[in-house]
């Protein structure tokens, strides 16, 4: 039986994302493998902890397990069902940790914290703005953008050296990226670790700079990036796209795109949540007489057809069912709540004067509330209860 990943790590359901960050660190550095060497128990609540922040921390995810638990996440969870090994663990949350613990336990920088042998510096990560209409989100979208990044040095590879000869081992660390010092203190001899200085931790230094790039190994340049939004996005929302942000110094992996999802407005219709609103406005006459009417749908072009009946009261709500935003990721979907206003005259000629004053004592004219149609109250009740 799986843990309840709130429980795992100790926090509320409530908890902010920063709250479950801390949460986690704390746990990880309580079980962490350095300071409990050969430990089996302690090495896998470490994993446990980090498959339940793997989910916690990613929107997505946490939305599938907070409605359906476990059984929501399917073979997502936990880095395929369980199949994280400690690598994954360093290489995804590392920087949870920051850089001065990790220092300590892994005596080096977060670049070379598996063992020393990733060279490089990691890229930053991009963000971009997609701006989509109602009906991209309704059904989704593509979106083909191009996106201005540091790309790999195509004359170098990325090395950021002239030639093969110009990438030489670090002399002053001979290549562990790492520098050991041995001091001597009152409580006797301490060796301390720390990054090497001379070639960044990177345990290789170029002799011979790649011309094109001047030893970066990128040069900025531009991609043309294809995006696939799910359907159901919302204003505000954040997906990323691993690897698509700017490439790294010196062979280093790329950073992530970060895409901030920006809703355009419907010249008539309007979002709530996964309902969309229309304000219909019919006259008095036709409220009376009844009217087929037009709506607009997040469906583009397509217009529903509606039939108001005779009779119908001002603030009256029809709802089409299913006809609002899916949710993402899930087979949820909202209704399309049309609101009735029933225009009344704001100039009246001589003529419409006279007539109105001939039908104002007729008793058909004089309001009943509660026949016909619910009140405000109850209508309110009835959208909330
Ligand atoms: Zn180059
Ligand atoms: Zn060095």
């Amino acid at each position: 039986m799986k843990r309840d990943y709130y429980e795992v790590l100790g926090v509320s359901k409530s908890a902010s994302g920063d709250e479950i960050k801390k949460a986690y660190r704390k746990v990880a550095m309580q079980y962490h493998p350095d300071r409990n060497p050969g430990d089996k128990a302690a090495e896998e609540k470490f994993k446990e902890a980090a498959e339940a922040y793997e989910v916690l921390s990613d929107e997505t995810k946490k939305a599938q397990y907070d409605r359906f638990g476990h059984a929501g996440l399917g073979n997502r969870g936990g880095f395929g069902g369980g199949g994280m090994n400690m690598d994954d663990i360093f290489s995804h949350f590392g920087d949870v940790f920051g850089d001065d613990i990790f220092g300590s336990f892994f005596g080096g920088s977060s670049r070379s914290r598996s063992g020393g042998r990733s060279r490089g510096v990691r890229g930053s990560n991009l963000r971009v703005k997609i701006r989509l209409n109602y009906e991209e989100i309704a059904n989704g979208a593509t979106k083909t953008i191009k996106v201005k990044k540091y790309v790999s040095c195509n004359t170098c590879n990325g090395s950021g050296a002239k030639d093969r000869g110009g990438v030489q081992t670090c002399a002053t660390c001979g290549g562990t990226g790492q520098v050991r010092k041995v001091q001597n203190t009152f409580l006797g001899q301490m060796q301390t670790v720390t990054t090497c200085s001379t070639c960044n931790g990177e345990g290789t230094t170029i002799t011979n700079k790649c011309t094109s790039c001047k030893g970066e190994g990128r040069v900025y340049g531009e991609e043309t990036v294809n995006i696939e939004i799910p359907a159901g996005v919302q204003e505000g929302m954040q997906l990323s796209m691993s690897g698509k942000g700017n490439m790294g110094e010196r062979g280093g992996a790329p950073g992530d795109l970060i895409i901030l999802i920006e809703e355009e407005a419907h010249p008539e219709l309007k979002r709530d949540g996964l309902n969309v609103i229309y304000d219909l406005h019919i006259s008095f006459v036709e409220a009376v007489f009844g009217v087929q009417v037009e709506v607009p749908t997040i469906e583009g072009k397509s217009r529903y057809r509606l039939k108001i009946p005779a009779g119908t009261q001002s603030g009256k709500i029809f709802r089409l069912k299913g006809k609002g935003f899916p949710a993402v990721n899930s087979y949820e979907k909202g209704d399309q709540l049309i609101h009735v206003n029933v225009w009344v005259p704001q100039n009246v000629s001589s003529e419409e004067k006279a007539m109105l004053e001939k039908m104002q004592d007729s008793p058909n004219f004089k309001p009943q509330p509660g026949k016909g149609d619910k009140s405000f109250f109850e209508r309110v009740k009835e959208m909330f209860g």
